[in-house]
C-alpha cells in the first residue's frame, strides 16, 4: 500500500478562500479581522513562523501587526503591550510566539491575553472549555489535524487513536479532540515503556515529539492514518517530521508530509480563530 498524502497546503488554501470571503463580508460592514503577533528575541525559526502568519493574514484580507522585542526586553513592557492590544478594537486575536526567553514565565504572559482574543487557545479558560466540550478557541495545530480527518472522510468514532507527545499546545488538546470525536485515545510520552506496541495498535497515529525518525514504518498498523506534527531541522537545513516518511508511506493509508502537512494547517486555523473572534466582536 502507498499512502494517500494529506496535503496541508491544498487544504489550507481551500479553507482560506472561504475565510477570505467571510473577512471581506465582515470588512464591508466595518470590521476587518485583526491579528497581532508578539515576538521576543531573535530565534530564526520563530521569525519565519511570524512572517508566515503575517503573510497569511495579508492574503486573507486580515489586518495584522507584529511587535518585535529584543531578548532582553523588560517583561513589564510586553505585558503593557498585551494590555494595550486587549483594549484595541482593531485587534481580535493576540498571539505570543513561543518559546519566550527563559526569564519569562510563559504562563503569566499567556494569561495576560484577554480570553476573547486568545486565538491560540492556550489560556486556562480555553483549556477548561475544551475539556468540557464547550465552545472555545481550539489550539490551532490540533484543530488543523482534525480538519484533515474531516476533509478526507477518515472515521474517528470507535477508532484506536494514539497521540505521541503530551505537551499543552499539541499532545493534550489533540487527545481531547479525538476523545470528543469518539476515538479511544492513548497518549504516549517520554516515559512510555513500549512505544512500538502502542503505535502498532493505532488506526489514527499522531506524532508530536520533535525527534527525527522516531516513528518508522515497522511501528505503524497497516492502513492507519498517520499525522506528523513534528518539525525537525536536519544538518543540511532541510525540514523533516518525527515519522520516517519513506517507510511509513508504504504501510499507512494516509500520511501528512513535512513540510506541507500540519504546518500550513496550523496557520490556517489561526486565521479561522481570528475570524471567529472578529465575527463575535462584530455581532456583540
Ligand atoms: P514539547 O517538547 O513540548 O513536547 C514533546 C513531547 O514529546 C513531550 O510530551 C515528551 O514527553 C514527548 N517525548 C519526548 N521524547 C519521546 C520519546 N522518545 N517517545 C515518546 N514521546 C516522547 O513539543 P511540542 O511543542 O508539543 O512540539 C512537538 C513537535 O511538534 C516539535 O517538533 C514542534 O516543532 C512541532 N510543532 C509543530 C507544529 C506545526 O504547526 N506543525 C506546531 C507545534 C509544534
Amino acid at each position: 500500500m502507498t499512502a494517500k498524502i494529506l496535503d496541508g497546503k491544498a487544504l489550507g488554501q481551500k479553507l482560506r478562500a472561504g475565510f477570505r470571503q467571510r473577512a471581506e463580508a465582515l470588512a464591508a460592514q466595518g470590521t476587518r479581522p485583526g491579528l497581532s503577533v508578539i515576538l521576543v528575541g531573535d530565534d530564526a525559526a520563530s521569525r519565519v513562523y511570524v512572517r508566515n502568519k503575517v503573510n497569511a493574514c495579508a492574503q486573507t484580507c486580515f489586518h495584522s501587526e507584529q511587535h518585535i522585542y529584543p531578548a532582553d526586553v523588560e517583561v513589564s513592557a510586553v505585558l503593557a503591550k498585551i494590555a494595550e492590544l486587549n483594549a484595541d478594537p482593531k485587534i481580535h486575536g493576540i498571539l505570543v510566539q513561543l518559546p519566550l526567553p527563559r526569564r519569562f514565565d510563559a504562563g503569566t504572559v499567556l494569561e495576560a491575553i484577554a480570553p476573547a482574543k486568545d486565538v491560540d487557545g492556550f489560556r486556562a479558560e480555553n483549556v477548561g472549555a475544551l475539556i468540557q466540550g464547550q465552545p472555545c478557541f481550539i489550539p490551532c495545530t490540533p484543530y488543523g489535524v482534525m480538519k484533515f480527518f474531516e476533509d478526507a472522510g477518515i472515521p474517528l468514532k470507535g477508532q484506536e487513536a494514539v497521540v505521541v507527545g503530551r505537551s499543552n499546545i499539541v499532545g493534550k488538546p489533540m487527545a481531547m479532540l479525538l476523545m470528543h470525536a469518539g476515538a479511544t485515545v492513548t497518549v504516549c510520552h517520554s516515559q512510555t515503556r513500549d512505544l512500538q506496541a502502542h503505535c502498532r495498535r493505532a488506526d489514527i497515529l499522531i506524532a508530536a515529539v520533535g525527534k527525527t525518525g522516531l516513528i518508522t514504518g515497522a511501528m505503524i498498523k497497516p492502513g492507519a492514518a498517520v499525522i506528523d506534527v513534528g518539525i525537525n531541522r536536519l544538518a543540511d537545513g532541510k525540514l523533516c517530521g518525527d515519522v520516517d516518511f519513506a517507510s511509513a508511506r508504504e504501510v499507512a493509508a494516509f500520511i501528512t508530509p513535512v513540510p506541507g502537512g500540519v504546518g500550513p494547517m496550523t496557520i490556517t486555523m489561526l486565521l479561522a480563530n481570528t475570524l471567529e473572534s472578529a465575527e463575535r466582536a462584530a455581532s456583540a
